[in-house]
């Protein structure tokens, strides 16, 4: 039996997606930038997604811009926020995703701006008075990058609370939104927050493709220069079926998400109660109350702790992550399993979940796993 327990890592494309993919691929090649019929066709179609996305966060159109992936989305907010509003302070948590985190130190490194970087507890949270505390005491304008939830443990922040902080020290927020995307309702309006970032291939659409939310006012400078396209903020001729693919996965992901995030919670909940009721000593990593429901980190007792564990499970057809996904490969030990005190005789893997999968591959996982 083949199972993807993969899905914080990327998602398979919805069949409606590629439908939609191949139906554009012969319909909308023209250049959206063209002013003839062929380039205002494909134009249109690129508004019309832009608009259905703003939508969805209740924002502007003229707030999105679409980008190459989510790692881009956060790298264009922290360069261009530093060079667009003179940022003197760079606040960000140890357990960001990479392309925050090595995004800041470089910026740091190369220039006088301050990087703070804010330890969190052992379900993965920050303390939101020392957030406080670090706005209060900071020099000049400061940028606060907080991740909606971890892509390897989980853990849910309050953006809320965070954005109510960031505002009252008038400092800029960006929270990394790309595993949150599409799986949870957004309401901007009701939010705090300056920036945030999205990518397709998280919510079964294809990769090479996300967008950045700009409140209007804390638009960036650009990161990309060249023929002016997405109003001069990111050059380049448009990923015409990707940003399309991708409004049509958010779409499908929008209509289904209630039906769709009861039936992974239900799931995760079977595989978790499963799992402790048949292996010992069995702990979960993250903040299990506030924790994101695709996502089910499993810390497994020291018998597990080889390094054929997760290559085994892969020989078994199964597909899991042993950190970050987008780290795996690179076994340097993860960052974030570091900062949330994961003993180091225990070992952790990342079981994440879609709509397409089943009771009978958790079933099948844990026959596996009791047979180690
Ligand atoms: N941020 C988070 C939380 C992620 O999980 C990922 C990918 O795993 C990224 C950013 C990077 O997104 P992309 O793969 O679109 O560059």
């Amino acid at each position: 039996m083949n199972v993807y327990f993969d899905n914080a890592a990327t998602t398979p494309l919805h069949k409606d997606v590629i439908f939609s993919m191949n139906e554009n691929a012969i319909n909308l090649f023209g250049n959206p930038s063209s002013t003839h019929s062929f380039g205002r066709k494909t134009r249109a179609a690129i508004e019309s997604a832009r608009k259905n996305i703003a939508k969805y966060l209740n924002v502007s159109p003229l707030e999105i811009i679409f980008t190459s992936c989510g790692t881009e989305s956060n790298n264009m907010v922290l360069k261009m926020a530093v060079e667009k509003f003179a940022v003197q302070n760079i606040i960000i948590s140890e357990i960001e995703h990479k392309c925050v985190l090595n995004t800041a130190e470089d910026i740091c490194a190369n220039s006088n701006v301050n990087l703070i970087v804010l330890e969190v507890n052992e379900k993965g949270h920050i303390s939101l008075e020392t957030l406080a505390k670090e706005l209060e005491k900071a020099e000049g304008k400061s940028l606060v990058s907080i991740m909606h939830a971890n892509n390897e443990i989980g853990t849910i922040a309050d953006i809320e609370k965070i954005g109510v902080i960031c505002k009252k020290y008038d400092a800029l927020f960006h929270s990394d939104t790309v595993q949150t995307i599409a799986h949870y309702p957004f309401d901007l309006k009701a939010l705090n927050i300056d920036y945030l970032s999205g990518s397709a291939h998280k919510f079964h659409g294809p990769k090479g493709i996300g967008f950045l939310y700009m409140k209007q006012s804390a638009k960036l400078k650009p990161m990309i220069h060249g023929g002016g396209q997405e109003r001069s903020y990111r050059s380049g001729t448009e990923n015409v079926l990707g940003i399309l693919a991708m409004e049509k996965a958010l779409n499908i992901a929008v209509e289904n998400m209630d039906v769709w995030k009861n039936q992974i919670t239900e799931l995760k909940t079977y595989f978790k109660v499963r799992l402790q009721a048949e292996i010992e000593d069995i702990k979960f990593n993250g903040d299990q109350e506030n924790n994101l429901y695709t996502i089910l980190s499993v810390s497994f007792p020291s018998k597990f702790n080889t390094d054929m564990f997760l290559f085994s499970l892969d020989l078994k057809g199964i597909a899991v992550s042993g950190g970050s996904a987008c780290a795996s490969g690179a076994n340097t030990g993860s960052h974030v399993l570091n900062a949330v005190k994961q003993p180091l005789d225990r070992t952790s893997v990342r079981f994440s979940f879609s709509h397409y999968n089943t009771k009978e591959e958790v079933d099948y996982v844990l026959e596996v796993l009791k047979g180690f």
